[in-house]
């Protein structure tokens, strides 16, 4: 064994959760209904899971509590600098009952890195997959078993010390919460209209960018509010190059006409667990993958010349989302669709749901 296979986290023993029971967990036949048609991120299971971090005692008291409102001071470092990291991931119903996510150490880590870039402690990565499991262990109830269905889990963790001078956090608290998730798209995938946003950049070099951290969205919602202007429905960002990064919260690959699939790669942009592993697929398949800088003028001209032949969005929530239009202040150009991304999308939940086989070991069941 080399030094670089050594686990960080071997020899560390797995935390002891208190659990507390919410005494008003919703009943069952509440739940079944939220369940019939869960939307997206407006209901919330029982329960929570609580950790806090302090410089002096390091990461303890992990509990299971009832979800509910986090008493905070108004002095607490995130309400004024923004010092928050947060992820996003998915736990699947299996036709057999049993509960599995899909590449938690994948999340665990980005969660380590964007920590690192907020100057926020690093949670361990055994940590975060156990804190998924309690979770589950209390809530399985609120995975959904429909066609497209998940419980969506958001860990998050943020500075909590009440102090407003400008520094890392002396307290942080890291938390899970879990919100069940109906299928995004009814009656079919719909492509998307994108706007290009020209005048204002997501993030910068050497900025926030590549870490999943609150500032990042907030960044983008008033350019989001001009797509809505302009009848669109999502923003795509460039760099001060003029090169493509992503949309606000999924990012964006490029099919094309010889089977290329290319995805744009920056220091500044989020790196994507389900763009990793669609294009881990579609490298089985034989396609030849480039991550590097695409400029927004070889989009328009590869869609114009036929060069390029689909151009799609993909992040946890949605999948995958075939992009149909790009709209700018001068120009609307129609995206050429294919098959290719709506067939990545199929293998993938295939693999998440259990229906076919998982070669790469990317399941990790919760429950059990
Ligand atoms: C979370 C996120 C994505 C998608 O990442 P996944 O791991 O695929 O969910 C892409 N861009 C941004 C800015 C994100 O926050």
């Amino acid at each position: 064994m080399t030094l670089l296979d050594t686990d960080p986290d071997a020899g560390l023993s797995p935390l002891e959760f208190t659990v507390t029971p919410n005494p008003a967990a919703k009943p069952d036949e509440v739940r079944e209904e939220i369940l019939a048609n869960p939307g997206f991120g407006i209901n919330f299971t029982d329960h929570m899971v609580e950790l806090t971090w302090t410089v002096q005692g390091g990461w303890h008291s992990p509990t299971v509590t009832p979800y509910g409102p986090i008493a905070l001071d108004p002095a607490a470092a995130v309400l004024h600098y923004g010092q928050e990291v947060f992820e996003g991931i998915k736990a699947y119903r299996h036709a057999d009952g049993s509960i599995h996510t899909f590449r938690p150490d994948q999340n665990g880590r980005r969660l380590q890195r964007s920590a690192r870039r907020l100057a926020l402690p690093e949670l361990p990565v055994a940590y975060f997959t156990q804190s998924l499991r309690e979770l589950i262990a209390v809530d399985a109830a609120w995975v959904p078993s429909g066609e497209d269905q998940s419980l969506y889990l958001r860990p998050f963790m943020f500075a909590k010390e009440a102090f407003l001078g400008v520094r890392p956090a002396h307290k942080v608290g890291y938390y899970v919460i879990a919100s069940p998730a109906g299928a995004y798209f009814h009656g079919g995938v719909n492509p998307v209209t994108i706007w290009l946003s020209e005048h204002y950049a997501r993030a910068g070099e050497g900025g926030t960018g590549a870490a999943k951290t609150g500032g990042n969205y907030a960044a983008s919602l008033l350019p989001q509010s001009e797509a809505y202007e302009n009848e669109c429905d999502q923003v795509v960002f460039l760099d001060k190059n003029r090169n493509v990064e992503e949309l606000g919260g999924m990012n964006v690959v490029f099919v094309y006409k010889d089977g290329t699939i290319v995805t744009p790669q920056s220091e500044s942009i989020l790196e994507g667990i389900t763009r990793d592993s669609l294009l881990q697929l579609a490298a089985d398949r034989g396609h030849h993958i480039e991550g590097r800088s695409v400029s927004l003028d070889e989009w328009r001209s590869g869609v114009a010349s036929g060069d390029i032949v689909e151009v799609f969005a993909c992040g946890t929530a949605a999948v995958v989302t075939p992009i149909g239009v790009l709209k700018g202040r001068d120009f609307i150009d129609e995206q050429p669709t294919g098959e290719l991304a709506l067939s990545l999308r199929q293998e993938l939940t295939d693999i998440q749901y259990g229906r076919i086989e998982d070669r790469h070991n990317w399941l990790v069941r919760l429950d059990g």
